[in-house]
């Protein structure tokens, strides 16, 4: 962080979770978090946790900010969702954005006054984002950004979208309010998983904003503004997987413990046990690699980004066997319209695509090894360009 922090006490997201974890299979049924959730998330102090705070946020580090999405996570991965976005859009203000920038817009995410989105993907760039085609055009003192973006997380919504578009051909990231003429928001429903996250394909046809929206320089979009965001994005998605597998890991064990067939315990049963150990050891290792990367972003080690896309790979991974694993133990009980283990089963594939899929970060982590061990990288090799590490 750029800014010294002064910790305004951190909120206390085990009680909030607790608290919502009964509405969380209503809200995956609707499609929506309620506007009074949202308020809710606000008064608790949940947005702005990693923020400075001078900028209303509560001063805390990589690793409060991480048990802070494992709570949340371990409940509602839309609602984490909603963390992770309002975090990205702020991390790269803190780092890339003006002094201005910071003083207006950062107050206003930590509030919750003003919701967040990361609008990146297109038709043709999804993994590899150097390849969007939404154009940002200068025209005196306004730029004009045109362009598609796909799967927006709180697209229906968000007050105010991060745009990562070019400039002449130089990648670059600009904000547009979302009330500004020419956004048009296409709700995405009934998706895989985190159904609660108001996805939407979102338009800008020719919409004006003042120069002073460009985030960064022009060329600098992608590589520092949007890979700063996709870091500090797949840090949160990291706990917040935790959080699922942790969730997932209590509810089979407790089933295990109770359900009686024939009068005995599903626990005595030795394949039960062991796919409980698996996703133990899975969750355990989970939280362990997290913590670490946590460490690292703490102490700026050059390693923090890589070892976040290790955390993040484990964790994505573990949060898909340990659901798998639960909905297995829990029979057709997982099935069930509420269970939890069922939402996460859903959900935990999504967390194997966004911030770097599993395939991207085996590249990556693999290259790294390789770059370790004197292997030079053919030309073809696209695995720093896909993860966009960006500096920290
Ligand atoms: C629920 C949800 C929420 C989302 N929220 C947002 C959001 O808020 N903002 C936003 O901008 N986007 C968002 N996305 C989009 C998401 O970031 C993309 O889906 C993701 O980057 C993958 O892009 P793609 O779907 O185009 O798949 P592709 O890039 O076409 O990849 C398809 C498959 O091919 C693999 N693949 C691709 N390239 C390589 C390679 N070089 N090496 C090996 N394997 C490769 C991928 O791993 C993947 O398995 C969201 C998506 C979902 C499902």
């Amino acid at each position: 962080m750029t800014q010294a922090a002064e910790p305004t006490g951190l909120p206390d997201a085990a009680e909030f979770a607790a608290a919502v974890r009964h509405e969380a299979a209503d809200w995956d049924r609707s499609g929506t978090l309620p506007e009074r959730v949202r308020k809710a998330v606000a008064a608790a102090g949940l947005f702005g946790v990693g923020l400075p705070g001078r900028y209303g946020g509560a001063g805390g580090g990589p690793a409060d900010l991480g048990e802070v999405c494992a709570r949340i996570g371990g409940v509602c991965s839309a609602l984490r969702g909603l963390l992770t976005v309002q975090e990205m859009v702020a991390a790269a203000l803190l780092r890339w954005g003006t002094a201005a920038q910071r003083e207006q817009w950062l107050p206003q995410l930590a509030r919750g006054d003003r919701f967040a989105a990361f609008a990146a993907t297109e038709a043709a760039a999804g993994t590899d984002l150097a390849g969007v085609q939404t154009r940002i055009d200068e025209d005196g003192d306004q730029l004009v950004v045109t362009g598609r973006k796909l799967w927006i997380t709180f697209g229906r919504t968000a007050g105010v979208f991060l745009v990562l578009g070019q400039i002449a051909g130089r990648p670059s990231a600009v904000l547009v309010e979302g009330d500004r003429p020419g956004v048009r928001r296409e709700p995405v429903e009934d998706q895989l998983g985190m159904r609660a996250a108001e996805i939407a394909h979102v338009d800008f046809d020719a919409v004006r904003v003042p120069r002073d929206h460009l985030v960064g320089p022009p060329g600098m979009g992608l590589t520092h503004v949007i890979g700063t965001a996709l870091d500090h994005g797949r840090h949160t998605v990291a706990w917040g997987c935790v959080g699922m597998a942790e969730a997932c890991l209590d509810t089979a064990a407790d089933h295990a413990a109770h359900r009686l067939q024939r009068g005995v315990a599903l626990a005595e049963h030795q394949l039960v046990r062991a796919e409980l150990a698996r996703a133990s050891v899975r969750a355990v290792a989970a939280r362990e690699l997290c913590a670490r990367a946590a460490r690292l972003r703490e102490q700026c080690d050059p390693s923090a980004v890589a070892e976040t896309v290790v955390a993040k790979y484990t964790a994505a991974g573990a949060a898909t066997a340990v659901s798998g694993a639960a909905v297995q133990i829990l029979g057709a009980a997982g099935m069930a319209p509420d269970s939890l283990a069922g939402r996460f089963f859903r959900d935990a594939k999504v967390m194997e695509l966004i911030e770097g899929s599993q395939f991207v970060s085996e590249l990556h982590i693999a290259g790294r090894l390789l770059r370790r061990h004197g292997y030079r990288p053919a030309p073809t090799e696209r695995t720093r360009t896909v993860i966009q590490e960006g500096p920290r």
